[in-house]
């Protein structure tokens, strides 16, 4: 009856231990599969003569079947633990790949800082290419210094010699409230009390934390860069920055000075393509001479626009500069060659007329003075006509320098002014009514 049994057992074993093999339960398959050698073995030992090969094909089965059970439970044990691993292996990937993600936006960023301050640079040099005066010059480098520092930069930008040798001055200053950078003066005792000069490039702790670079060419100081070094940045990195734009700046800053000593240079007016007053100047003392060795005469006009104020404050300075620029224009059309036009002051022309007579020379100024009149400017839809005063004199009948001719032919401009304007006085008339 034993021996019955046992046999039921054993051949049930491999059954039980595909259940203990799904869901994994490597354990209880091993006990059973442990459980099948002995219950096996006892089955052999216990089984009569007769029914020797059934048990020994029961035990077989038993034996057989628990094996098979307890290595399926072993692999879907080491698939799982596989999975578990490959399951970590991705998370740690995912999170190379943020971080590896992470480094690459600081670095666009990087890159997009590099790029704006490099187009902030470009876009300065470009424009400061074409800037011909400080005056054209300053609102764009202001731009460049902003859009490269960013727009709550605070600084002083001076250049020197800008009127006159040795001379700094500041082009563009901005913030920089109770800095001693604000004044050239007081930055300069701020540099001797440090022991630093204009000449070289300085990180500044004291009393504020700032950096102040030359801009130079050669050794020629061209001007000088002061900036505050904003809260939380690197003083040293901050003086790396500005030293990099100033070194584009110098170039521009060199362009616009020979441009304005070429301008100061040349004997033409800008605006008014007529000659300078320190070609006049030149041009009536060198007449003067000429006069007396050769005994020959000449004329001198001087020529004020009238009410000239009241056209630039009602039509704007712009409107007031093209009709300076017109005037000019006519003036040098109805001249001879060898007659010699100039801006005198901001209004005001002189004209020498070399070998004129005193009557040839009045003829003149009164067809001047017409032809100013007649003609016509316009501004906006309206159009609008200009009149000129003129005062005359003349050498040898007026005066035997220079100077006494000029206020020879102011005085009369000053009648012509007292005596309604748009009208034409000789200095010769003047002396005779007074
Ligand atoms: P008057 O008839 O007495 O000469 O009157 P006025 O207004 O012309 O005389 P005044 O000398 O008082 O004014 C001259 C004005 O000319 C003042 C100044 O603003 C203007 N002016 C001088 N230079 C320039 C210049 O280059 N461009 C312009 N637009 N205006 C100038
Ligand atoms: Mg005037
Ligand atoms: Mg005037």
């Amino acid at each position: 009856m034993t021996h019955e049994w046992l046999s039921v057992a054993v051949a049930l074993l491999p059954p039980v231990g595909l259940w203990a093999a799904y869901p994994r339960r490597p354990a209880a398959a091993s006990a059973i599969f442990a459980a099948a050698l002995a219950a096996g073995a006892a089955l052999l030992v216990s089984a009569p003569e007769a029914g020797r090969a059934g048990a020994a094909l029961t035990a077989a089965w038993g034996i057989a079947g628990s094996a098979l059970s307890w290595r399926l439970a072993r692999r879907r044990e080491t698939e799982q633990s596989g999975l578990v691993e490959r399951l970590a292996s991705v998370r740690v990937q995912r999170e190379r790949m943020a971080e590896e993600l992470r480094g690459l936006k600081a670095r666009g960023l990087n890159a997009e800082l590099a790029h704006r301050e490099a187009t902030a640079l470009y876009g300065m040099v470009k424009s400061l290419s074409e800037a011909m005066s400080w005056e054209e010059a300053r609102p764009r480098v202001e731009g460049a210094l902003e859009q490269y520092f960013g727009p709550r930069v605070e600084y002083a930008l001076y250049v020197a010699g800008l009127r006159g040798e040795g001379e700094v001055r500041p082009l563009a200053v901005r913030g920089l409230r109770a800095s001693p950078g604000a004044a050239w003066a007081t930055l300069e005792r701020l540099m001797q009390e440090q022991g630093a000069t204009a000449a070289s490039p300085r990180a500044f702790e004291k009393p504020e934390r700032s950096v102040g670079v030359p801009i130079k060419e050669g050794q020629e100081l061209l001007g000088y860069l002061y900036a505050r070094v904003p809260e939380g940045a690197d003083a040293s990195a901050w003086l790396a920055k500005t030293q990099s734009f100033v070194s584009e700046l110098g170039v521009a800053f060199r362009r616009v000075k020979l441009f304005q000593e070429v301008e100061r240079l040349s004997e033409i007016d800008g605006l008014t393509g007529v000659r300078r007053r320190g070609a006049f100047d030149k041009k009536i003392a060198e007449e003067l001479v000429r006069a007396k060795t050769f005994k020959t005469t000449f004329g001198l006009m001087l020529l004020d626009i009238d009410h000239f104020k009241s056209l630039n404050d009602r039509y704007g300075h712009p409107f007031g500069d093209q009709v300076l620029k017109r005037i000019g224009v006519v003036l040098n059309s109805l001249v001879y060659d060898t007659d010699f036009v100039a801006r005198y002051g901001g209004e005001e022309f002189a004209i020498v007329l070399p070998r004129a007579e005193p009557a040839g020379a009045l003829r003149k100024a009164e067809a001047i003075r017409a032809a100013i009149e007649a003609e016509l400017f316009s501004v906006g839809f309206e159009e609008l006509r200009v009149t000129i005063s003129i005062g005359v004199s003349h050498f040898p009948r007026d005066a035997s320098t220079p100077e006494e001719l000029i206020a020879r032919a102011d005085a009369a401009l000053y009648s012509a002014k007292a005596g309604g304007r748009n009208r034409v006085v000789d200095s010769d008339a003047l002396r005779r009514t007074n």
